[in-house]
């Protein structure tokens, strides 16, 4: 049986996150001295964020107020996860862009929209990226070709078969061994001593690249995964949870049509859609979201988004 295996990154008391951000001013540190000894000190009023709480350090006396993900942002954390939300629902910039200045205050333009989407997928992206998953055995890696104004680029990504959880994956120019390299280490690292099967299709950039990732055993005299290549040729079938994410990843991503920015924003666009995929939407076969079936975390709100962002910035 299979030991549950603990969030590796945040301390315990961290977990839980509280929408009172006040409940737990007592971990502050000073972020000049670093010192814990920290007093409250009124509240700042902002434009568009109502009154943000205000801390001063007894030792140093500085005062600072706590990133709570929306510092010095325009618009309240609500209207922005609210975008990134219908964005990843198949809603385009430009049409999320008209439905707020039909309901609320503030005009906010389709690249402002897009600008969030980049930024706090990034954000994200940085806490989601050090989770450690409950992986079952097997985990299938492939690629998808992009085309942008004429040019390729590639998605590479990787799908646990038993929990559903896309575990890693890079937006690149190429798929050479180097990039797809860079996927492989982010799978070996999360989901280590779990999964026992690299499953990939025959393209030789696979070749021996998955045996080196992951290593050879000492100990049980063999590589510490099977790299089980599934060629069409043979007639062995699809991957068919990779098709299937594929799939669904096309089906949303036809509204992006061709990422007009740099290979980095295009790259954090895809990685919130990561997020999208694992944490916000339900998956039909499960019926959960895969995080539930391969992490050990909770997240108790309604808005996901937001509680992620909140989760990013600890
Ligand atoms: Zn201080």
């Amino acid at each position: 049986m299979k030991e549950p295996r603990g969030v590796l990154c945040i301390p315990p008391t961290k977990m839980k996150y509280k929408n009172n951000k006040q409940e737990n001013y007592k971990n502050i540190l000073c972020p000049i001295c670093k010192s814990d000894s920290i007093k409250k000190d009124g509240k700042r009023k902002t434009q568009n964020r109502g009154l943000i709480q205000r801390y001063k350090c007894k030792k140093c006396n500085h005062r600072f107020i706590i990133d709570d993900g929306f510092y010095r942002m325009r618009n309240n954390p609500q209207k922005i996860t609210c975008a990134l939300d219908l964005f990843y629902n198949g809603v385009s910039t430009r049409k999320v862009q008209q439905h707020f200045k039909a309901f609320l205050p503030h005009n906010s333009s389709n690249v402002s929209i897009y600008n969030w989407v980049v930024k706090y997928s990034k954000m994200i992206s940085k806490f989601t990226d050090k989770l450690k998953i409950n992986s079952g055995t097997e985990v299938q890696v492939d690629e998808m070709e992009y085309k942008t104004r004429g040019k390729k680029s590639w998605f590479i990504d990787s799908i646990d078969t038993e929990t559903r959880f896309m575990v890693a994956s890079e937006f690149t120019k190429t798929r050479e061994k180097k990039e797809i390299q860079e996927v492989l280490v982010k799978v070996k690292y999360k989901t280590e001593g779990y999964v026992t099967t690299i499953t990939t299709d025959g393209y030789r950039a696979y070749d021996n690249l998955v045996s080196k990732t992951f290593g050879w055993s000492n100990k049980k005299q063999r590589y510490n995964v099977i790299h089980n290549k599934v060629t069409q040729l043979k007639g062995e079938g699809f991957n068919i949870f990779i098709e299937r994410l594929h799939n669904s990843i096309r089906e949303r991503t036809k509204i992006f049509r061709g990422f007009h920015g740099s290979i980095e924003s295009a790259n954090s666009i895809m990685k919130g859609y990561e997020i999208f995929y694992n944490f916000i939407r339900k998956h039909q076969a499960i019926n959960k979201c895969p995080y539930e079936l391969a992490t050990d975390l909770k997240l108790n709100s309604e808005n996901k988004w937001l509680e992620l962002i909140r989760l990013s910035t600890f």
